[in-house]
């Protein structure tokens, strides 16, 4: 039976007996509850939850599982010229939910920001045909489902095709990436970020943290990386974590507005360095 993890949804390899321990939790960046360590099978969470399906943008679907489970992140489905790729994955996946997305075109890759979102990530590639999860070298450690269909990238930058590029931003975690595509939103570009950065409630500013739920900052000089590494990029939108969270408007002004509020609460009063012309 396969063992998924309750708090923050990583699925592990099948087995009799559930794993001793979920390291993605006992690491500082997620945490394990009060009451210890807790386990669902993929079969008893396809009866209690189902995945929602909803527009979040122009060729741009959320997928958000309901009731509310593990990070309670949603996946994002785009419809690119090259096909289907899913950001970021969820915990659960069932028949429907892989019905649904073939009406929506199918998918041919998958590509997740950070280890709490690696989830059911080799369930989802195997219902589309072993289709390639691209994720971070630097986060392999991290991996608990090895499959032969993950895709280590290293460096700082792998484009998928010329529409769609995987940006190092790290911070949160070493291996850390974005999404950009650039024809999105009639080609003025969408950023994927998932946690990093993170969007907050109001969508007008966007924040930063090593771990969320243990309210655990970065320092100034990965905000300053983080600003410079996505300055070259062009995007109208950037989509968060969460159902509904995406920064419209300006959100490159956003970023920046949003770094330096961070490095003034955290008294760091170095500029955040020159703004660059977009190229990408
Ligand atoms: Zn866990
Ligand atoms: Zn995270």
């Amino acid at each position: 039976m396969s063992h998924i993890c309750v708090a923050c949804g990583t699925q592990y390899p099948t087995s009799d007996n559930p794993p001793r321990n979920c390291p993605i939790c006992q690491d500082e960046r997620q945490y394990v509850g009060p009451l210890g360590q807790k386990w669902i099978a993929l079969t008893e969470l396809q009866k209690t939850h189902r995945n929602v399906f909803f527009e979040e943008g122009e060729n741009l679907w959320g997928i958000h599982t309901q009731p509310n489970f593990a990070i309670g992140q949603r996946a994002l489905l785009l419809q690119t010229q090259h096909g289907g790729i899913l950001w970021d994955c969820l915990s659960l996946i069932d028949a429907s939910t892989v019905e649904l997305v073939k009406r929506l075109g199918g998918l041919s890759a998958i590509a997740i920001s950070h280890p709490h979102y690696y989830t059911s990530m080799v369930e989802w590639s195997r219902a589309f045909g072993g289709i390639p999860i691209y994720l971070h070298e630097a986060d392999r450690e991290w991996v608990q489902h090895h499959d032969s269909a993950i895709v280590f990238w290293s460096g700082e930058k792998h484009s998928l095709n010329d529409d769609l590029t995987l940006i190092r931003v790290g911070g949160h975690f070493s291996g850390f990436q974005v999404l950009h595509w650039a024809s999105a939103e009639g080609g003025k570009g969408a950023l994927m970020t998932g946690d990093m950065p993170q969007v907050c409630p109001d969508r007008r500013y966007v924040s930063f943290m090593y771990s969320y739920p243990n309210f655990i900052p970065v320092d100034g000089a990965t905000v300053r990386e983080i600003v410079g590494k996505l300055e070259p990029y062009r995007f109208a939108k950037l989509y968060g974590a969460w159902p509904k969270f995406v920064v419209e408007g300006d959100p490159k002004v956003a970023l920046r507005r949003s770094a330096e509020r961070y490095l003034r609460a955290i008294s760091d009063l170095d500029p955040l360095g020159a703004q660059d012309s977009p190229v990408a």
